[in-house]
């Protein structure tokens, strides 16, 4: 079932669009990454669903109901902000219950959501602390306390994880995820980290100058990216121009993705489907090597070998292949 939609929406600032007659259904439940470079519309995007800003053309509904021109509060959509943007002089409780309060709920059931949503985060013993005497961590936790408060059927994070370090932000991402499942409200994630996409979507859209790429489950998009920038943004695919290589596909495309994984050495020059290259570098990344091969007149690729086999020497002359089946066509 769909929750939110937007048909053709446009925004543009002067002379730069930032939105492009964008189209896109979410689903109730869904948890949703849109993936894009700096400057791709992501947060404008974000923005406009939350009512801070109003496309130039198009339309936003939630539930089939046009929300286009609603003012943000009157909308059943919550944001969490990049900056968290907590109330630095109020407590944890008191950032909490903001919302609560500002709706006109009464004095008993904003302190019992309180409660539960300091339960529900694990915020219990930080209730009277004020932001700054908290961590990155927390800071973020309250802030997703106050934006889940008044139970939005929709939440809008955006980049919600930039701001913690590396190790946090992997067990982070894990647990927003299972906040998700358990409250059974659609999340739409902004993020220009393909991994932290990937890793937690249902479905991700990748954005490019205000228009959207491809949108697909992580897998689809991984194994079978649409065109050569999703490929290229997706990181580490290599794209095989069709005429440069030998290759032998099951359906004509101008290029190819192939996944560094799907490559081996081979023991000689197969007709398809395979490259004699130059080892220009090797790096041993514990679980496996990651190797980059010029081919003469071709690309660079990129083969990642499984760790445990004996690996090339940096300049040495080798033979690579792959199977048919691992060419992904790309449509432009
Ligand atoms: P992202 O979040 O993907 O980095 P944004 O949605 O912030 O991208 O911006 C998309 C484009 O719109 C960029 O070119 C940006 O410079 C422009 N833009 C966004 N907000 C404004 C604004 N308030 N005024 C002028 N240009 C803006
Ligand atoms: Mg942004």
């Amino acid at each position: 079932m769909t929750l939110l939609s937007l048909e053709g929406v446009t925004k543009r600032f002067g002379a730069a669009t930032a939105l492009d007659a964008l189209s896109l259904d979410i689903g109730a439940g869904e948890f949703f990454a849109l993936l894009g470079g700096s400057g791709s519309g992501k947060s404008t995007l974000l923005r406009i669903v939350a009512g801070f800003e109003m496309p130039d053309e198009g339309r936003v509904s939630l539930r089939g109901a046009d929300i286009t021109r609603l003012p943000p509060p009157a909308r059943d959509v919550a944001m969490m902000f990049q900056s968290y943007a907590l109330f630095p002089h109020l407590s944890v409780a008191d950032n909490i219950a903001y919302g609560l309060r500002r709706a006109g709920e009464g004095r008993a059931a904003t302190s019992t959501r309180v409660a539960e949503l300091v339960a529900l985060l694990g915020l219990a013993g930080l209730e009277a602390r004020r932001p700054r005497q908290l961590s990155g961590g927390q800071q973020q936790r309250v802030a997703l306390a106050r934006a889940l408060a008044r139970r939005p059927p929709l939440l809008l994070l955006d980049e919600p994880l930039a701001a913690l370090d590396s190790g946090l932000r992997e067990r982070t991402g894990l647990e927003l995820r299972a906040l998700q499942r358990r409250l059974g409200a659609s999340f739409v994630m902004v993020t220009h980290d393909q991994a932290e996409a990937l890793s937690l979507a249902d479905r991700v859209a990748v954005l490019e100058g205000g228009r959207i790429a491809q949108v697909a489950p992580p897998r689809e998009l991984y194994e079978r990216p649409a065109t050569r920038s999703v490929a290229r943004f997706l990181g580490a695919a290599n794209v095989l121009e069709a005429g440069r290589l030998k290759l032998s596909a099951a359906s004509a495309a101008p290029a190819y993705a192939l996944r560094p994984e799907r490559i081996r050495l081979a023991s000689a020059a197969p007709e398809a489907n395979g490259t004699e290259a130059r080892v220009t570098d090797l790096a041993f990344r514990g679980g496996d090597a990651l190797l980059l091969a010029q081919v003469e007149g071709g690309p660079l690729l990129r083969v990642v070998l499984p760790a445990g086999m004996r690996l090339p020497e940096a300049g040495a002359r080798i033979f690579l292949e792959w199977d048919e089946a691992a060419l992904a066509p790309l449509q432009s």
